[in-house]
């Protein structure tokens, strides 16, 4: 699942292929009409097809940025701004191209769901194989109210402070840390593989009770949980199973992770365990982290 460095990929190789064009029409696939036409959300919430399709004409993009792990695509039309939130999901990824053919990879070919017709030619595509995606046409966030309850941007001066605050409550001190850190609500935009990954470097076992971890310790989590956020964006993001960025591209922080999807320790050489949390395969060394 795409996390905050991957997502700050999608958006930075969009941004100036798309930001100042016009949207003059859209369609989506046949897959989306039957299945919203069953009652179902698929990828388009809140809305049914047409109103968006028709809400989304003549949409000029103004801005796009990342808002923790979802793209806001800042548009205007009629001198009236619109948000267009797009959240990628499992397997969700926007392509630029002149026609569907362009998309090399046959799977994200084979499910691309959305295609927005630019006013100046060319063709914006949202692709998702397993349809976990979602894209959302608001006035503003406060059409949906959970982009309100997200935490500060984890590189925010207010940040940490939001996170010491939250892991102390009664809803969350108790919790394992892993599930608390992985909380869009405590950090914004921290997935299963980077907290796994400052998990290890710092240490801690991911089942470990956030108020049995103290202040201090929390402080250097919280940091070590921001570099290693800013080390995928440096490296463009981790390409782990269907994560692509724009057009395909791919980032190479797969190759530096340290215990996320490891068999052995890269510390000490003990086989690693593994542990639902949350849901979640939490990997983690039984010798290393306590
Ligand atoms: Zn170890």
């Amino acid at each position: 699942m795409p996390e905050l460095p991957e997502v700050e990929g999608v958006v930075r190789d969009l941004a100036p292929l798309v930001e100042g064009r016009t949207v003059k029409q859209l369609s989506v696939s046949d897959t989306v009409v039957i299945s919203k036409t069953a009652g179902k959300e698929t990828i388009i919430k809140g809305k049914s097809v047409d109103d968006f399709l028709h809400g989304m004409e003549n949409m000029q993009v103004e801005k796009i940025v990342r808002r923790s792990k979802y793209i806001y695509f800042h548009l205007m039309k009629e001198n009236q701004p619109y948000l267009l939130v797009s959240h990628l999901g499992m397997t969700g990824a926007w392509f630029v191209v002149d026609s569907p053919d362009e998309i090399t990879e046959e799977k994200f070919r084979k499910h691309a769901h959305v295609f927005l017709e630019m006013e100046d030619g060319g063709l914006l595509v949202y692709s998702d194989i397993r349809r976990f995606g979602e894209m959302r046409l608001l006035q503003a966030e406060e059409d949906f109210p959970p982009l309100l309850e997200m935490a500060p941007e984890p590189f925010s001066d207010e940040a940490l402070n939001h996170f010491l605050s939250m892991a102390e409550t009664p809803k969350y001190k108790r919790k394992p840390i892993k599930e608390v850190i992985m909380d869009g609500k405590v950090i914004s935009g921290c997935g299963n593989i980077y907290a796994t990954e400052a998990l290890f470097h710092m240490k801690i076992h991911p089942g470990r009770s956030a108020e049995r971890i103290s202040k201090k310790r929390k402080v250097l989590l919280f940091e070590e949980i921001v570099r290693v956020l800013q080390e995928s964006i440096d490296a463009g993001g981790s390409t782990i199973s269907d994560y692509r960025s724009v057009n395909g591209n791919a980032g190479t922080m797969q190759d530096r992770l340290h215990m996320y999807g490891k068999k052995t320790c890269l510390a000490c050489d003990t086989p690693t365990k593994s542990k639902q949390i949350a849901g979640r395969t939490s990997v983690y060394c039984p010798a290393c982290q306590k």
